[in-house]
């Protein structure tokens, strides 16, 4: 029987966010059974500043994934952070933030996965509930698309297209979610960005916090920074980051296997809804069979993340 799991410790972390420039502090706290990941912006107190993380908070897909309540109230960049929690099998943590933006950090999941391994993991007493897949769901976006098919874990697999840049040009993966899995071969992969866009974004508004410490930039057929590709491909397996981050938005563990083909943030988004929109495509199930925790490091794998037990 895999039972459910939160964090042992609290920790904090702080950088700042991609899009808006600004610099937050992130909290992140155990929670009792049956909370799945809730975050909360401790700058609105109370319900006006609690978002559930789930497929049907989310607001805005546009630049990385947005949840907002009915007061208005968001919360952007979520989708790293989501997939450092599941892909570290977390089932219950409260996300704290001072801010509207998750922190950037190195713009993988890897400082957020130090953190959870500094916080420990810790089953708790109630099985692990999950969402298993029945039926084949499909979204399309014109030659992109996004499907879930039934399976007994989660496994994942992607192909990217970039025909007119060969620095990336056409890249496959295929993943099975475990928590040793995540850390060696999705966590450390960084978003990434053009020159010509992330210029762009940046003389309107966006991307204020981007940098080349925070992500890969593609200039032609040349990567700007100095240091390199952390993975030969690794813009696909961030891609696959991003998709684990999004499906965690189902709210618990998905039984189902997906597959894509370009998919961004808005097709991740479309798929869950689509899922949970029939009935007959899911049923909630109680999960057998151990998830592996991570147990606490030995030797950090990030040194340079700003994280403090309380
Ligand atoms: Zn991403």
């Amino acid at each position: 029987m895999a039972l459910q799991t939160t964090l042992k410790n609290r920790m904090v972390c702080q950088g700042v966010g991609v899009h808006t420039g600004i610099l937050s502090t992130v909290t992140l706290l155990p929670a009792p059974e049956g909370t799945g990941i809730i975050f909360r912006r401790t700058d609105h107190p109370g319900i006006a500043g609690t978002i559930p993380a789930r497929f049907d908070r989310v607001t805005d897909t546009k630049l990385g994934t947005t949840i907002g309540n009915v007061y208005g109230v968001k919360i952007h960049t979520i989708e790293h952070l989501m997939a450092a929690i599941v892909g570290c099998g977390v089932t219950n943590v409260i996300v704290e933030i001072d801010g509207a933006e998750v922190p950037i950090m190195d713009g993988s999941a890897a400082p957020f996965v130090f953190l959870i391994e500094c916080a420990g993991v810790v089953q708790q007493s109630t099985p692990q509930r999950a969402i298993r897949v029945r039926e084949v769901v499909r979204v399309e976006d014109g030659d992109k698309y996004a499907e879930l098919l039934p399976g007994t874990g989660f496994s994942a697999e992607l192909e990217i297209a970039f025909e007119n840049c060969p620095v990336i040009d056409r890249q496959f993966y295929a993943f099975d979610l475990d928590a040793p899995s995540f850390k060696a071969e999705l966590a450390r992969a960084r978003t990434f960005g053009f020159k010509h866009e992330v210029e762009y974004l940046q003389a309107n508004g966006h991307a204020l916090g981007g940098s080349l410490a925070n992500s890969i930039v593609v200039d032609g057929d040349r990567i700007m920074n100095v240091e390199g590709l952390r993975y030969a491909d690794e813009f696909v397996r961030h891609k696959l980051l991003d998709v684990v981050g999004d499906m965690a938005l189902a709210g618990a563990p998905l039984l189902a296997q997906f597959r894509g083909y370009k998919t961004g943030h808005a097709l991740n988004n479309q798929l869950l809804r689509a899922l949970f929109a029939r009935k007959s495509a899911w049923e909630a199930v109680t999960l057998h069979g151990r998830r592996p925790a991570l147990k606490p490091a030995e030797r950090p794998m990030y040194p340079g993340a700003l994280a403090a037990a309380e």
